[in-house]
């Protein structure tokens, strides 16, 4: 079957991916200058990208407390977080790639996975608390005691 990939916003996902490893994982603020370290890229690219997910209401921008999310943008990124990382276990774990050649896969997919399909791998793989590099795995619908 050939069918188009259409996925205008995968910039946005990886932006979204940075805010949630500074905000979640780290409890850190998300500070322009931080968000352009982890991206490489420069700050003022950095402050377009925020002012253009601000207007589609992804995060709310102060310049103290820096990019935080709403509820849209939380619940996107914790998909985007989560896919890359169900991926990368499904891959390692059972296609048995090799843990240093799972990264480039595990990012194409995380900007395409529906949320039924995260939460099909997650049922498969017994909802695992952490990816193979030991970061934790943002729990789905599907997980038990998920945390809202
Ligand atoms: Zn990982
Ligand atoms: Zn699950």
């Amino acid at each position: 079957m050939y069918s188009v990939c259409e996925m205008p916003s995968v910039s946005i996902d990886e932006y979204l991916e940075v805010l949630w490893t500074l905000r979640v994982d780290r409890n850190q603020p998300g500070k322009i200058r931080d968000v352009a370290k982890l991206l490489k890229i420069a700050p003022p690219s950095v402050f377009q990208m925020f002012e253009k997910m601000r207007m589609q209401g992804l995060i709310k921008y102060d310049k103290r407390s820096g990019a935080d999310f709403t509820r849209k943008g939380k619940r996107r990124a914790r998909h985007i977080v989560r896919s890359h990382k169900l991926v990368e276990k499904l891959l390692v774990d059972i296609v048995g790639v090799k843990l240093g050649e799972v990264e480039r896969p595990a990012c194409g997919a995380e900007h395409y996975l529906p949320e039924e399909v995260a939460d099909a791998i997650c049922i498969y793989l017994k909802h695992p608390r952490e990816c193979p590099h030991g970061d934790p795995i943002p729990k789905g619908k599907c997980c038990p005691q998920r945390k809202v």
